[in-house]
């Protein structure tokens, strides 16, 4: 299917306003690097095109606000991958801006795209949700907040309404949390993941606190979970710790088999990748100068 018009919108205000207007046939278009591949491959795509993809200002920007970072729903990701300020604050979204696709997709891809397309594989989506983000939700009838981990309701599936979109990202600046992501992938560039994870945590007197631990590509949606954030979480590291961890991790996919991988390894790799965050993020505190290392594992 073609989109019937394409329709460029000057603001995020004037897209919500025609999308109200037009109705479900209507969607935006940000890079159009997924919709683009949609259309060759002859599936669905919004019938009118509401092209924001010129819209400059703060819908672009990242930003400290006070304790938070924002970041605009049409940053793209190579101005993520670019950022210090992510860097800084939230490195596991730094490190997966910097491996997602490849530089001319990067040059293109949005950050509003990447929630909007809601793979399950979606590189930023569990560095989000680890690092407890909040996508900032823009319509005709005013603006809401949702946590990143709340957005997803099924594959290429959220719960914005037809007449909604994301108008920028936002999450807390922890003081002294490291944060983490690994993917595995067959190719290094044009590749979506096998699995993925992030993990974000803090060292307080020797224990692990505020852990978040996010799941990609081993089930419908970016998981979030818990159970393993729980066992780490005021825990002391030790490899009794990483050999409960793994398990956990593991057992907590949902996991398919498709073209990409089969649903065991993915399992088998959630508990690997997880623990290797976990073995990073000591590393890491005990030789702040280190770098935590290769993002991504051939597989
Ligand atoms: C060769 C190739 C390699 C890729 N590699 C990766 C990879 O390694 N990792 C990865 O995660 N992805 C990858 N992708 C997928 C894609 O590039 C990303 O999902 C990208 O972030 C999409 O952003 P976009 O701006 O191009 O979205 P678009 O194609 O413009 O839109 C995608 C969807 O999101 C919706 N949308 C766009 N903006 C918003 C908004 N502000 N609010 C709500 N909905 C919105 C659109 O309506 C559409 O449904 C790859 C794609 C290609 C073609």
């Amino acid at each position: 299917m073609h989109p019937s018009s394409v329709m460029r919108a000057a603001s995020l205000e004037e897209a919500v306003e025609v999308l109200a207007e037009r109705g479900p046939s209507a969607g935006v278009v940000a890079g159009g690097t997924d919709l683009a591949v949609r259309r060759r491959r002859g599936l669905p795509v919004p019938e009118v095109w509401v092209d924001i993809s010129s819209i400059s200002g703060p819908a672009r920007d990242i930003v400290r606000s006070q304790d938070r970072v924002v970041i605009g729903a049409l940053a793209t990701f190579r101005a993520i991958a670019a950022s210090d300020l992510v860097r800084r604050t939230l490195p596991a979204l730094y490190q997966a801006a910097n491996i997602m696709g490849s530089v001319q997709i990067r040059n293109r891809a949005t950050l509003g795209g990447n929630i909007g397309n809601a793979s399950p594989a979606g590189d930023s989506l569990p560095p989000l949700i680890a690092g407890d983000a909040t996508a900032h939700l823009l319509s005709s009838r005013g603006r809401r907040d949702i946590p990143v981990e709340d957005l997803f309701t099924g594959p290429g599936q959220t719960c914005l309404a037809p007449d909604e979109l994301v108008e920028a990202v936002s999450y807390p600046v922890l003081e002294g949390a490291w944060s983490g992501f690994r993917r595995v992938a067959t190719r290094a560039s044009h590749d979506i993941s096998k699995m993925s994870a992030a993990l974000r945590a803090t060292l307080e007197q020797g224990r692990l606190a505020a852990v978040r631990v996010a799941l990609g590509a081993v089930a419908p949606v970016p998981l979030r979970v818990p159970d393993v954030e729980a066992m780490i979480d005021g825990r002391v590291f030790n490899g009794a710790l990483l050999d409960a961890v793994g398990l956990a991790a593991s057992r907590a996919a949902r996991a398919i088999t498709d073209v990409r991988s089969t649903a065991g390894y993915r399992a088998d790799m959630c508990g690997e990748v997880v623990v290797e965050l976990l073995e990073s993020f000591i590393r890491d505190r005990r030789d702040p100068s280190g770098r935590a290392g290769l993002q991504q594992r051939r597989a």
